[in-house]
């Protein structure tokens, strides 16, 4: 009996111990709470405040701060390529548009360097051909007027339709094969979302960064910040050469097959 007596005073003499709270040991509380605030104050940030703007009314829709390249309306911000002060001669027809393969690219009037890119397309329900030769077309995320004639991010038709895989769609061409295949069947609208970073070079044309692009098809991420080592030829290696800010080109490739369709394309500069 005298024992337990023992523990239990023991047991509270401990509790008052530990629970017990004189004013200077609040004080002291107190002090500490305010170094711990003052020390995570020091590492936040409340300027410059990210833009406040309204997202697009579903998926794939223009956020208010979008460059509208294509609503379905008029190709008025693209021009020609072979003579860019010409209009783009490409077909407009029940909200989107019809790669023209007589007249060849078309190319946006204004310039980008760094941005993020909506567009959808869709390969003709019909579609023939096979391999590369198979709705092929492409968007140049950087349009130059030497060599490869920038860097091309494919767009092709890959529903059960192989090539080889850093041509297929998703893939910078000829250089980054894509994470996946995650192709609609012809007949059905598709998208790409693309973050692109544009080279840089200093004042010599020596390349000071590489040129980055990250790549959803159909909301499938299927390049992750993948750096390019130059242009995308067809044949040859890729080169980089001084450029600044370029245009967006949409290619006419030569290929038999049905020419394709675009529509919904904008653009948010960063
Ligand atoms: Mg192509």
């Amino acid at each position: 009996m005298k024992k337990n007596l023992l523990f239990t005073a023991i047991i509270a003499v401990s509790f008052f111990t530990v629970t017990a709270q004189t004013p200077d040991s609040l004080q002291r509380e107190h002090v500490q709470d305010s170094l711990n605030d003052s020390k995570a104050h020091a590492t936040e940030y409340y300027s410059p405040e990210p833009p406040i703007i309204t997202p697009g009314a579903s998926y794939g829709m223009p956020p208010s701060d979008a460059i509208i390249l294509f609503d379905g309306k008029n190709l008025d911000e693209w021009a020609d390529d072979r003579d860019t002060t010409q209009p783009a001669k490409w077909i407009v027809a029940d909200g989107n548009f019809t790669v023209n393969k007589k007249t060849g690219d078309i190319r946006t009037k204004r310039r980008f360097t760094d941005y993020q890119l909506h567009i959808e397309y869709r390969i003709p329900a019909d579609i023939t051909g096979s391999g590369q030769a198979r709705g092929n077309s492409g968007i140049f995320l950087a349009a130059l007027p030497w060599g490869a004639g920038g860097y091309e991010l494919q767009v092709l038709d890959n529903y059960n339709n192989k090539t080889y895989v850093n041509g297929q769609v998703g893939s910078f061409y000829k250089q980054a094969v894509p994470l996946a295949n995650a192709c609609r069947k012809p007949g059905e609208w598709q998208a790409y979302d693309v973050i692109w970073t544009a080279p840089r070079f200093n004042d010599h044309g020596i390349l000071k960064s590489l040129a980055s692009g990250t790549v959803f098809h159909n909301g499938v991420l299927v390049q992750n910040n993948t750096y390019l080592l130059g242009d995308t030829p067809y044949i040859g290696q890729p080169q980089y050469k001084k450029h600044g800010a370029a245009p967006i080109k949409l290619q006419s490739h030569g290929d038999k097959s049905e020419p394709i369709s675009y529509r919904n394309i904008w653009v948010r500069e960063l």
